[in-house]
């Protein structure tokens, strides 16, 4: 507990216990009291520290803070904090004499807009992107501190057990010298027809593709097509081997032949040895630490995950990884990306009605449920009653992203 007057006299520090209205008890270990000052500055950490939660919700129109506490598979409301028009959040408390405090929340709503549509990246890892990209609000020196910004779907434990970062040799690769992939699965429940996913990942860039299958068999047919398309995209740069794990129990003449004549060595690792494909494998862990706490936060089934895994690989494709300083998808494209078109997977989206279907006096838009995009002027949305997959125009779209999410 801090407080946020100027001159203050600090009198004591130590621990300090305080009531909140609704009765919430807090107890603050290295509390400094200042008992000139009206004004207190309570960090997200202090109240966690307690064992609640810290969630923002809008009720009429209104902004709110609640502190929660999970008590067996249930959720109790311990505190309602409303907000300011300055857009901070205040409440009162009671410390052990009877004065009330007033506190103050550093407001950091722009700040976990942009680190929700990235997909909870750290905050370390949201400077990266921010100064290599555009399209955004935020300005580097206004990000918050670490011990003041507390993510409630960060903080619920999935994102903090990070991968060990694999130590793997940076090699002089040129893009696509070599590629190497994996798959991941089989995953329950299905989603629609896919039981699986699969990634190819360029060694050299850390350019990434990530497909949806549904059984094994069709791997290869997958690889192939993303070879030929790359190829026909970047004809100056020459795919030289393609490493696979996971697949080697698994051929095809057509995959083969292909490679043979385009003269792409196949590598298959050897089975129990994963390092070899370290980077494939790294790459599938990454995807589903984004993908899982972001379809844990949206109203979505479990069974949309494939959704979740194509939209935290593009995510991916805006991170810059270790070995470079900008994102694999400015390696490969040259310019920094623009991430304007993000918005918070599986938030509420108004999608204009076609004509056929739209009456002269019936509705104009209707409601879909965002799931990412295929290209930064479209989007993919969710019919929610049939739960069929649509695109439509971002520019023509509205969204709502606090509608649909928890
Ligand atoms: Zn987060």
């Amino acid at each position: 507990m801090t407080i946020a007057g100027r001159d203050a006299l600090i009198v004591g520090s130590g621990r300090a216990t305080i009531i909140l209205p609704m009765g919430t008890q807090l107890t603050i270990e290295d509390a400094l009291l200042y008992p000139e000052s009206t004004r207190t500055l309570l960090s997200y950490k202090d109240i966690r520290k307690n064992g609640l939660h810290v969630e923002t919700h809008v009720d009429n129109k209104e902004e709110f803070i609640f502190f929660t506490r999970l008590t067996g598979s249930s959720k109790q409301v311990c505190e309602k904090i409303p907000s300011l028009e300055s857009r901070l959040y205040y409440t009162y408390i009671k410390p052990i004499s009877n004065v009330a405090y007033k506190v103050i929340f550093q407001n950091v709503n722009s700040f976990q807009t942009w680190h929700d549509r990235l997909g909870h990246p750290g905050i370390g890892m949201m400077r990266k992107i921010i100064c290599n990209s555009f399209g955004h609000n935020l300005h580097k020196a206004k990000f918050p501190q670490s011990s003041d910004f507390i993510c409630t779907a960060c903080a619920s434990g999935k994102l903090i057990l990070r991968p060990s970062t694999l130590k793997i040799r940076a090699e002089p690769l040129k893009f696509l010298e070599r590629i190497q992939g994996d798959i991941c699965g089989p995953i329950q429940p299905i989603c629609g027809p896919f039981r699986y996913f699969m990634v190819l990942i360029d060694a050299s860039t850390r350019w990434s593709h990530v497909s949806l299958l549904s059984t094994r068999n069709h791997a290869f047919a997958k690889i192939l097509s993303q070879l030929i398309k790359l190829k026909a995209h970047y004809p100056e740069h020459r795919i030289q081997s393609i490493r696979m794990d996971n697949a080697a129990e698994f051929s095809s003449h057509a995959f083969n032949d292909y490679c043979m004549a385009t003269g792409i060595e196949v590598q298959h690792s050897v089975p129990y040895v994963h390092t070899q494909n370290g980077l494939a494998e790294s790459l599938i862990k990454r995807i589903k630490l984004i993908a899982r706490p972001m379809l844990m936060n949206c109203k979505l089934p479990t069974s949309c995950w494939g959704h979740a895994v194509l939209h935290a690989a593009e995510l991916i494709q805006l991170r810059p990884t270790a070995y470079h300083e900008n994102s694999p998808l400015q390696l490969v494209r040259g310019n920094p990306p623009s991430i304007s078109h993000l918005r918070k997977f599986g938030c509420a989206v108004y999608v204009p009605i076609s004509p056929p279907q739209r009456t002269s006096m019936g509705p104009h838009r209707k409601l879909g449920i965002y799931v990412g995009f295929t290209s930064p002027s479209i989007i993919k949305y969710i019919e929610p009653l049939t739960g069929d997959l649509f695109t439509a125009w971002f520019a023509d779209c509205i969204f709502n992203e606090d509608h649909f999410r928890h």
